[in-house]
């Protein structure tokens, strides 16, 4: 028996209305477990009365740990800042809304108790959300594990269990860009899924909408690859050589057969054509700028408001 203590982190956003029922499943399923655990909340700056529900519940629970942040960070930076102060030799990542069953950590646990360093669990149906994000999401991923040389397990959220080692790794990463999947990934170890069937969420609203997974998805790709750079320079010779070749044809046209000046819509055409060709080019080198911009200042990626221990 290796692991003590399990930290089971919970970013929690406006979660209120799911924590009894969230507390209520961990207590059951703690008391199965042949190690002490370590419930652990990130508040992440939540408006609705979270925080003081989970004050309430650490008053009579000794097992109770809340990292409060000092404003919303979002759940990737929530995560990072419960891996930073967890104690345990293991942790796994819940999501509030109980779309993470809890029964399965036992399971979880176990695989960590044979070796591996990184349990995970995987959905096997997602029955539950609509297609067009079942579908944007597998596109996502099948580019993303395309261009960058991190292997990243599809139809997998943040639902894992680390050993104290990929822990000890997870928390050597040093970079602001946080995207969790990819740093998951990206610190390698033995790795295991676990299958689950994903319920809805218990209460209250999901907190994505496009325009964050949009944000996440950018984030993704430049973050783990800088083949879309080289795809622009490839663009750019394979537009220069054909600008050559019409060129060639061109001069002819007017040299040998004399050809009179037209030509105003073909102009336009590759004028507009290469404008915007041009303006992709520097948004995709402005996203990259845009990393090395946020990564030299160097600023603590949160900041905690405080951390409530109930020691006694
Ligand atoms: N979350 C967070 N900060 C945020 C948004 C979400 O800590 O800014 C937490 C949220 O409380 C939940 C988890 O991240 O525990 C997953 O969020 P959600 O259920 O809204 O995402 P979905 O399951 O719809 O992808
Ligand atoms: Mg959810």
């Amino acid at each position: 028996m290796k692991t003590t203590l399990l930290s089971i982190l919970i970013p929690a956003y406006n979660e209120s209305e799911c924590l009894p029922l969230l507390y209520e499943k961990l207590c059951e399923v703690a008391a199965t477990l042949p190690c002490d655990v370590e419930i652990l909340f990130v508040n992440d700056g939540s408006s609705d009365d979270t925080l003081d529900r989970i004050k309430a519940l650490q008053q009579n629970d000794r097992r109770m740990v809340c990292v409060d942040l000092s404003r919303n960070y979002g759940k990737e930076t929530a995560v990072s800042a419960g891996i930073d102060h967890a104690r345990g030799d293991a942790l796994v990542i819940l999501d509030a809304d109980l779309q993470d069953p809890p029964e399965l950590i036992p399971e979880m646990l176990a695989g960590i108790e044979e070796g591996c360093d990184d349990v995970y669990g995987y959905r096997i149906s997602r029955r539950y959300e609509r297609w067009f994000k079942r579908w944007s999401s597998r596109q996502y991923y099948r580019l993303l594990s395309a261009i960058s040389s991190v292997e990243v397990q599809e139809n997998t959220g943040d639902f894992r269990m680390f050993s104290a080692k990929a822990l000890d790794a997870l928390r050597r990463i040093k970079e602001s860009e946080r995207n969790m999947k990819g740093l998951f990934s990206c610190i390698g170890f033995r790795k295991k899924g676990i299958p689950y069937e994903q319920p809805p969420r218990a209460a209250g609203r999901t907190k994505w909408n496009w325009f964050k997974l949009l944000d996440l998805a950018i984030k993704g790709w430049t973050s783990f690859s800088v083949l879309p750079l080289r795809v622009i320079s490839f663009t750019g010779v394979a537009v220069s050589v054909a600008a050559f070749v019409y060129l060639a044809v061109v001069l002819v046209k007017a040299l040998i057969f004399g050809d009179p000046v037209s030509g105003y819509p073909s102009t336009m055409c590759v004028i507009l054509f290469l404008g915007g060709l041009v303006l992709l080019a520097l948004g995709i080198i402005g996203e990259y700028l845009g990393i090395i911009y946020r990564e030299t200042k160097q600023r603590p990626y949160y900041f905690v408001n405080e951390v409530l221990r109930n020691e006694q």
